[in-house]
């Protein structure tokens, strides 16, 4: 075998009960269709091409991997499932990148664990592409995620409502560990087990933490400025079950996800999210009800539980204001504000009722508010947008360099979801063209890419993609 990967597994020697051990199961043909090439630098990962489709395909397991799928709990649209994990994913194993950072390499449609329960492990290409462009997409718009690794073909079919090609996506993650990994073990009161999850995961993405509170503490922190990293994105996650909450902070899972087009605060894209559950201005909210059960699950940790409860139920209740702050550092420099005033709430809420009230694009508007290219245009009554602009100019007064602030606040382009469909439609057909331009374009969202105009565009009335569905 011609693919060396410098493994470095911890997890593997947490107690057996937090995993099994499983190996990838193989597929017919494996065919690479994408290598991230810099992340496996970064990774220490060297390979070539058709070795690297039987590793990242599951055919061949590579020296140094221990793998494993990993068992975790969680709530899902509010109700508790005390048993998930891993049903179609294996965690390969753990590297230290070349920035000293711990970065856990998961196949995902790697086939059936005891997790499977009734699904059959696998993944078709459209979901695997979805996730490679939009993670890539975040990480370039300097969101915390997971990343993409590589997308190989099976050269199976997978069966969902109609037969589908086949994928394996390679996932690269601070760790997988997630607010439900702490569940299914609270869940099963098994203490010890927790206590050792927790040494772990403390030890991993939280050093400085001294004890449960502050661990507490950095995960609602880190998931904080998550949200309010996606609220001003106009990103909308479109699962956030508690299995789909990472205790790293980053944003992971990306199943029925979406960006939003026109600006409607209450926008679903979710097929499954009837309720509306988990809609844009729903997920403040949303991301605090998954602190309350990370709290919960901890508190067996606490000696005093009374004590504990009264400490973490204020922890979890100073989340909002931790999200608000966050929210408004990123939407004064969405409008060119480095500095804070009394009435920049009221002035950014204005400007966001207007842009609903107009049909106006999210991501358009705010870029042409940096390029100065007619954001008056974006609205169906430009004099809407005017009566705001004078408020705005007056507010501006003194800051320094608020076109620059703007243009690093406010990309050019996002994944539009009409385009993301498109490119699986025609990967599904054998074009990949679509797939690495998205992918070229959105490694750099925040320059101006004149070439790439067409991208910037809002879906016709016939390219709107109404829902998205789950990546199964
Ligand atoms: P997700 O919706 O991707 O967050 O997955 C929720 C749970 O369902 C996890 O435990 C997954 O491992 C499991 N799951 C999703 N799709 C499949 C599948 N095709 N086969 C087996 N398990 C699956
Ligand atoms: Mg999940």
């Amino acid at each position: 075998m011609t693919v060396t990967i410098p493994f470095d597994n911890s997890y593997a020697t947490l107690p057996e009960r937090l995993f099994t051990r499983q190996p990838p199961t193989p597929v017919r043909s494996p065919r690479l269709v994408a290598f991230n090439h810099t992340l496996a630098a970064e990774l220490g990962i060297v390979g070539e091409t058709d070795p690297l489709a039987e590793v990242f395909g599951g055919n061949a397991v590579p020296e140094g991997a221990a793998p494993l799928a990993q068992l975790y709990a969680g709530h899902q649209f509010g109700h508790f499932s005390p048993q998930l994990g891993d049903g179609r994913a294996v965690l390969l194993g753990e590297v230290v990148d070349t920035h000293g950072r711990r970065r856990d390499l998961q196949l995902k449609g790697s086939g059936r664990t005891p997790y499977s329960r009734m699904g059959d492990g696998r993944a078709w290409l459209g979901p695997v592409l979805r996730e490679y462009v939009v993670s890539e997409a975040m990480h370039a718009l300097g969101v915390p995620t997971t990343r993409a690794l590589a997308a190989v073909e099976t050269g199976e079919i997978v069966v969902r409502e109609t037969p589908l090609p086949g994928a394996v996506l390679t996932r690269v993650a601070a760790s997988h560990i997630r607010v439900g990994t702490f569940q299914a073990l609270a869940a099963r009161r098994d203490r010890d087990g927790l206590e050792a999850l927790f040494a772990h995961a403390s030890a991993r993405h939280y050093p400085e933490a001294q004890n449960p509170l502050d661990f507490l503490n950095a995960v609602i922190d880190a998931q904080a400025l998550l949200i309010a990293q996606w609220m001003a994105l106009g990103f909308i996650h479109g699962v956030m079950n508690t299995d789909n909450a990472a205790i790293s902070g980053e944003t992971i899972d990306y199943g029925p996800c979406a960006f939003m087009d026109i600006y409607h605060s209450d926008t679903v894209y979710s097929s499954i999210d009837q309720m509306g559950r988990y809609a844009y201005n729903n997920q403040p909210d949303i991301a605090v009800w998954n602190m309350a059960q990370l709290a919960t699950a901890l508190v067996p940790l606490m000696p005093d539980a009374d004590r504990a409860i009264h400490q973490f139920t204020d922890a979890v209740h100073a989340m909002p204001g931790k999200i608000q702050a966050a929210w408004l550092d990123r939407f004064r420099a969405k409008i060119g504000l480095g500095t804070a005033q009394e009435g920049d709430l009221a002035l950014i809420s204005d400007l966001l009722d207007r842009l609903a009230a107009n049909q106006a694009d999210f991501t358009n508007t705010f870029r042409a508010l940096a390029t100065g290219n007619a954001p008056r245009d974006q609205f169906t009554v430009p004099a809407a947008f005017d009566a705001w602009a004078d408020r705005w100019h007056a507010r501006l007064e003194g800051e320094e360099a608020p076109e620059a602030r703007m243009r690093a606040a406010n990309p050019a382009f996002i994944p539009r979801n009409h385009r993301v469909e498109q490119m699986i439609a025609a990967a599904v057909e054998g074009d990949y063209d679509p797939f690495f331009r998205l992918l070229a374009v959105l490694s750099k969202p925040y320059d101006d890419q004149p070439e790439a105009a067409d991208l910037t565009r809002p879906p016709q009335p016939s390219e709107v993609v109404p829902a998205t569905f789950c990546g199964t």
